[in-house]
């Protein structure tokens, strides 16, 4: 992954705004023929080198709301959350102040730091590092009510990134392969799951754009009962559109990796040369190969949504 600062944007308002306009289609590929499923891969990790794929199509709308009114952008996540770290470069890249509110007071310490956080920091992001229970009670907990407020008028975006606008922003994506495919070319479409956020925008997406395929999420973490009924709540058109969530690919949990699941991301990267994590893409990837194994033997189009993520790989290891 490129380490080179990136460089600050002369003037935000404008910078922000042609950046957007001029944001090309991501390549959308075919991968291979599996029992008659023909597998394609929208690469939208390409869409940026730092703000990569769901985080950059998740955030568009806030940070061009924050640009317009020179508003500070806080949020929250764990020393390793891809959700910061995009946050952060997109701090940098569009000259825009943030703040991180960080799981754990003991990474006040910097030498408990990770590739994460450090670039955040490098990144000019403020980082505050609260106590475990504060952080889970952080909608009530006076401790970080206090730090919210040393930033009047910021906006405040959730843990993981999920609200209105980061809808609007994954919706996109839909329009994008419409624009790349006829609407009624995929008969199924495969994202990887953390909050969710990311599927209920595809969702309504596909409602708006008339996208007719089948829409499938892959929970990467365990026990993900929360998905469905957050996905409810995010969506406008949940009842609209044949979606669902495939919870048996997690691979024991959240950022664990399993004999199969590494085997399968070498093999992958080596045949296609396409650069995929284990957290999320891996775990996506693995999911519809096997799942295409395991299908019924007729002619159907899938398209893999590859969501980026690959700042994680370096700090993760
Ligand atoms: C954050 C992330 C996700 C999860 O997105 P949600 O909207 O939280 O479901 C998926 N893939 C990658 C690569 C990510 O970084």
């Amino acid at each position: 992954m490129p380490t080179t600062p990136i460089p600050p944007a002369v003037t935000c308002n404008v910078a922000i705004k042609s950046f957007f306009d001029k944001q090309t289609l991501t390549p959308l590929r075919y991968l291979t023929c599996i029992n008659g499923k023909r597998i394609f891969l929208k690469q939208d990790y390409l869409n940026h080198p730092y703000i990569q794929g769901n985080k950059l199509r998740k955030l568009k709308y806030t940070l061009l709301q924050a640009a317009e009114s020179q508003q500070t952008i806080i949020s929250f996540g764990g020393a390793y959350s891809n959700h910061i770290a995009a946050l952060a470069a997109a701090g940098k890249a569009f000259n825009l102040p943030t703040v991180g509110i960080i799981r754990g007071a003991e990474l006040a310490d910097k030498k408990q730091w990770g590739h994460t956080l450090q670039q955040a920091h490098d990144n000019g992001m403020t980082l505050y590092f609260v106590r475990r229970n504060d952080y889970r009670e952080k909608h009530n907990a006076p401790s970080v009510q206090t730090l919210i407020n040393q930033h009047p008028k910021a906006i405040i975006i959730p843990e993981g990134g999920s609200n209105t606008l980061s809808l609007q922003g994954t919706a996109e994506i839909i329009q994008e392969i419409t624009q790349q495919k006829p609407p009624t070319y995929f008969q199924q479409l495969f994202a990887a799951c953390g909050t969710g956020g990311t599927l209920a925008g595809l969702i309504d997406g596909a409602k708006n754009h008339t996208f007719s395929g089948k829409i499938t999420g892959i929970a990467c973490l365990k026990g993900a009962d929360f998905l469905a009924h957050d996905i409810q709540n995010l969506s406008q058109h949940h009842q609209a559109i044949d979606w669902h969530i495939e919870h048996n690919y997690h691979a024991g949990g959240y950022a664990k990796i399993t004999p199969a699941l590494r085997q399968f991301i070498e093999d992958f990267q080596a045949h296609y040369n396409i650069p995929i994590e284990p957290i999320y893409t891996g775990k996506l990837c693995h999911a519809v190969f096997d799942l295409a194994k395991h299908s019924q033997n007729h002619a159907e189009n899938w398209l893999i949504y590859h969501s980026g993520g690959l700042q994680g790989t370096l700090s993760a290891g």
